[in-house]
């Protein structure tokens, strides 16, 4: 029998915000002491009072009006009870009936990533977000041996929680759904979404069925994946161990899962427990959140244009291949570093596409080459010293023919170095290219009268010692001259040469 796995995945993104959800603290807590990002209200103390933060509520619109969803106009936060030691209030403040962003959706571009071979060809798929809504972490666990430590600075700080229905059908799409949701909210600048760090958490829901059944298994959960790549092997593990199960003639028990990284497996957290009551009611120290249409409106405004929609545009308004512009746009600041650049080149005569082609390979090439050379990731594009509008204007110098591509290489290293101005660099050093056609058609004929043998061998086919005359003549002008008219040059004259009565 064959299966088909059904997976759903929460995912819980930590925001960006300075202040943490609902107190003053310091949200930014990474690295810190143990401890030391705290007041009254992140530590659950009686009587502490809670303030909304209003950014964070911000940022969650904004990822719901990524993810295409829909706002609630009207919502209120409640409180989720239960009691752990890193909750020191013995309950969160959550939302669960009307959550602020719900019935949405991401188209997401599938690959196998795994095979480490790049395809050029990618499956769309469309994954239904049910719900993004908004609530507090907790508290970090630590535990070492007999004991275990608390420490409180993520406690209160802003999350996200993003649950998709049940749309996803491989370890594959599961990949590429996180990819994506970790690339939009980037693009938005509310999160790092650095799963390593702990800032992007997700939990796959995944049962196994038989292919083309409608109905659901019994699903399973994973947690403790930190990274994309774990969830991908935890959910490629998962299909296996269950349809050898299944195969076998047996069940799956609905349980939650561990990943162990090292080992490679999954492992038995807990059984299904009896169905927890949070016992959600109303959070009565808060107002309820109304969303009014200016400020959506203003949010809206504000959007970016996201990675996917890019690429579309880069591949159907410049013919760039999926793989170019998936790298362009893998960091929004390549992409409008790209966008600036390419605006500063074009120019009002119908050539965009071949300008747009010509900014991605130096970017890509030039550009990227350097900044590694230096220690700079893409992301940090602004740093470099050169401006998007100064490549436009090396650029310019290659295609009006003033210097030629290896020159302009040089260039660049120059400007990454000092920031200066291509035209400028070109004429300290002296780097301007000969185009003057008078002045080469002297050069090239003096080429050819002091190679009268090299002539005759190009006259007989040997096309090799065309190379050498071309050398001949770039070498009178130092390097500078322009290959393809001493080319041409050369061509006539030779083409010339061979009407001439024999030389004794
Ligand atoms: P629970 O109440 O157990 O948390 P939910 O209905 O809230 O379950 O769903 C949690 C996630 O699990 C969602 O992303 C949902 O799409 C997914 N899901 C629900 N049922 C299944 C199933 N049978 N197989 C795979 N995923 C499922
Ligand atoms: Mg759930
Ligand atoms: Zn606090």
């Amino acid at each position: 029998m064959e299966y088909e796995v059904v997976i759903g995945l929460e995912t819980h993104i930590e925001l960006d915000t300075d202040s943490k959800m609902f107190c003053a603290c310091d949200a930014r807590f990474f690295g810190a002491e143990p401890n030391t990002h705290v007041c009254p209200v992140c530590l659950g103390m009686p009587g502490a009072m809670p303030v909304i933060n209003k950014r964070a509520v911000e940022f969650t619109i904004m990822v719901g009006l990524a993810l295409n969803c829909s706002i609630a106009r009207h919502t209120f936060w409640e409180r989720k009870s239960y009691w752990y030691p890193d909750l020191p209030k013995g309950y969160q403040i959550s939302q669960y009936q009307r959550p602020l962003c719900y019935d949405g959706w991401i188209d997401v571009d599938v690959r196998d990533v795994a095979s480490g071979v790049w395809q050029e060809q990618a499956e769309r798929r469309r994954i239904r977000i049910r719900r993004a809504h908004l609530e507090e972490d907790t508290g970090k666990l630590t535990h070492a041996g007999a004991y275990s430590y608390v420490d409180y600075n993520r406690s209160g700080v802003p999350l996200i929680e993003i649950v998709t229905e049940p749309d996803i059908r491989s370890a594959d799409e599961a990949y590429a759904y996180l990819s994506a949701l970790q690339q939009i909210v980037r693009y938005l600048g509310v999160s790092s979404a650095d799963m390593e760090k702990g800032a992007m958490r997700c939990e796959p829901n995944m049962s196994l069925r038989p292919k083309g059944s409608q109905d659901f298994g019994v699903k399973v959960e994973i947690k403790n994946l930190n990274s994309l790549r774990a969830v991908r092997d935890a959910i490629a593990y998962e299909i296996e161990r269950q349809t050898r199960i299944l195969r076998a003639g047996g069940t799956i028990k609905q349980v939650t899962l561990g990943w162990d990284e090292a080992r490679g497996v999954t492992v038995v957290q807990r059984e299904k427990e009896s169905a927890h009551d949070y016992r959600y009611f109303p959070e009565p120290d808060l107002p309820p959140l109304e969303i009014s249409e200016a400020w959506l409106e203003a949010i809206r405004a504000r959007m970016p244009e996201l990675a996917l929609s890019r690429q579309d545009r880069y591949r159907r308004d410049y013919g760039l291949s999926a793989y170019d512009a998936s790298v362009l746009t893998a960091e929004r600041a390549v992409a409008d570093w790209f966008e600036s650049a390419l605006a500063a080149f074009a120019a009002d005569d119908g050539r965009l596409a071949q300008r747009a082609k010509t900014v991605a390979n130096w970017v890509q090439t030039e550009v990227f080459r350097l900044m590694k050379a230096n220690g700079l990731s893409p992301s940090q594009i602004n740093d470099i010293k050169v401006r998007p509008a100064q490549l436009a204007d090396l650029l310019r110098l290659v295609e009006q023919g003033t210097i030629n591509n290896n020159t302009a290489k040089f260039v660049l290293e120059d400007m990454f170095a000092t920031g200066a101005n291509a035209a400028e660099i070109v004429q300290a050093k002296g780097l301007a290219q000969m185009s003057d056609v008078e002045a080469l058609r002297q050069i090239v004929n003096q080429v050819i009268a002091a190679n009268p043998q090299q002539v005759a061998q190009v006259r007989a086919g040997q096309e090799k010692v065309f190379g050498f005359l071309v050398g001949q003549a770039m070498k009178a002008t130092k390097g500078k001259g322009n290959a393809q008219i001493i080319n041409q040059l050369l061509r006539e004259a030779i083409a010339a040469a061979d009407d001439l009565p024999a030389q004794g």
